[in-house]
């Protein structure tokens, strides 16, 4: 960033559009973090503060954004936790580990078809392509989408952040937060670092469908695992591990283990099928064209 702001380019040190100003922090940052959204919101501290009528107080930090603001990993880490639910006051939510046993849970992602207040609760509106349980990612990287799951359906949507330390207490984050890098990995950044690969076959039977293709990650030779995608939803997760010596002959070195098939996944008729590749060191997905069958 600095040195996009010594360059003839004066609009690239003007702060990213967001929605208001953070605040100023009132001491230390507890670590050293990327802001959990991808653009600046402005917010106060509201740690501690009473919550359900004062049955429990607030663990977190309430960034306020509209619906399908991207959310990004505040750090290299890998995605401990994953709730796909509506339910209970959490809703979607996700958790991310750094390697210091930090955590960084994010509450009420989007639960709503854009432009709407449905719940349709579509998995790929809530977290972005290939964010699942144990998905390594990279400071930065987009990881879901604002939105007003669980008991935020009508206090308008946000983000509920919560820092919590290796030893699993909530820390107050409003220092960390205030502190944070504003940073979202480049369309460059993320192409350096996603599998590439292709779906070559989708052959329905009755109201199956068989998924076949290949996929590679960018920097590892080990198998990558891949996830079908109906109508938004993850149906099914395997390993591309079936010897394709053709991958390998356009990729020299790279082994032969790449070959995916994805058998027996169920979809309505003119559903829309897609396949997501999961990078293994994380810094983006890659999610193949998909087809409606
Ligand atoms: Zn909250």
């Amino acid at each position: 960033m600095i040195l996009a702001c010594l360059g003839i380019l004066a609009a690239a040190c003007a702060p990213a559009a967001g929605y208001g100003r953070r605040p100023a922090p009132n001491g230390p940052a507890l670590r050293d973090i990327v802001f959990p959204v991808g653009v600046e919101v402005s917010f106060s501290d509201t740690f501690g503060a009473p919550r359900g009528g004062g049955t429990r107080s607030h663990e977190g930090q309430d960034l306020m954004a509209p619906k399908m603001t991207p959310l990004v990993a505040t750090t290299d880490g890998v995605v401990s936790w994953l709730r796909w639910s509506n339910a209970g006051n959490a809703g979607n939510m996700l958790v991310l580990r750094d390697s210091a046993g930090w955590e960084y849970w994010y509450i009420h992602m989007n639960n709503d078809t854009p432009g709407t207040d449905d719940a349709k609760n579509r998995y790929d509106k809530a977290f972005a392509d290939g964010i699942r349980d144990g998905q390594r990612v990279k400071a930065g990287e987009v990881i879901g989408y604002v939105g007003d799951s669980g008991n935020a359906e009508n206090t308008g949507s946000h983000v509920h952040f919560e820092m919590h330390d290796p030893d699993g207490n909530p820390v107050n984050s409003f220092n960390t937060l205030a502190h944070a890098e504003l940073r979202v990995r480049t369309a460059a950044q993320i192409a350096a670092d996603r599998p590439s690969g292709n779906l070559e076959t989708v052959t329905r039977s009755g109201s199956s469908v068989t998924l076949g293709g290949w996929g590679l990650d960018a920097h590892s030779n080990s198998s990558i695992d891949v996830t079908a995608l109906v109508n938004g939803n993850p149906v099914k997760t395997t390993t591309a591990n079936i010897d394709r010596p053709d991958v390998e002959a356009a990729n020299p070195g790279r082994g032969s283990r790449h070959g995916f098939s994805l058998g027996t996944v169920t979809a309505p008729s003119g559903a829309e099928v897609c396949v997501v590749l999961h990078s293994v060191g994380g810094g983006g997905n890659t999610r193949l064209p998909c087809r409606t069958v």
